[in-house]
């Protein structure tokens, strides 16, 4: 059991916010680098730092296409899919069991409210109730395994 003056090394109680959604359709809420209590990233949206350099310097938030975007999402953008948008998708759908595709289709047809709910539900450890990470296989609190993923990235 942790003591009450170690410093918890990841928040799992996070309340997913719109703004917490990137326009690739990544939950920052649910990232490694958000959910870490030192060197906590402040998710793609935000101008804050410390954000890694892949995150910061990624062509995704800084496109002039998805500027020009009402929805500042890339399903609004004239390119979508794109091929980095590609590249992304099946990375994390092949590491991590998602799809952000999927997220975007859900976001565009269904709206933020009904994905952030979704997201809620499914990144909640069904054991302890503490939100779970998409780059972790298991719950950060009870040791929960949450499903089965090929390999897990070291990188973020
Ligand atoms: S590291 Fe990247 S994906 Fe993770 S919260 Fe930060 S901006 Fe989002
Ligand atoms: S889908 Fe469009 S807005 Fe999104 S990164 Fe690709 S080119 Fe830019
Ligand atoms: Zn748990």
């Amino acid at each position: 059991m942790r003591k009450s003056s170690e410093k918890k090394k990841f928040n799992t109680a996070i309340v997913f916010e719109k703004e917490m959604i990137a326009p690739c359709g990544m939950n920052c809420g649910s990232c490694l680098g958000y959910m870490r209590t030192e060197n906590h990233c402040p998710g793609c949206r935000s101008d804050a730092d410390p954000k890694p350099s892949y995150c910061r310097d990624c062509i995704v938030i800084n496109c002039d296409l998805l500027k020009e975007t009402e929805s500042k999402f890339c399903y609004d953008c004239p390119k979508y899919p794109c091929r980095r948008l590609k590249n992304l998708d099946k990375r994390y759908r092949t590491r991590y069991g998602t799809s952000f595709f999927d997220n975007l289709v859900m976001i565009k047809e269904q709206g933020m409210e009904r994905f952030l709910a979704f997201e809620t539900e499914r990144r909640r450890c069904p054991q302890c109730g503490s939100t779970l990470c998409v780059h972790r296989t298991f719950c950060f609190e009870c040791g929960f395994k949450q499903h089965s993923q090929d390999s897990v990235s070291q990188q973020i």
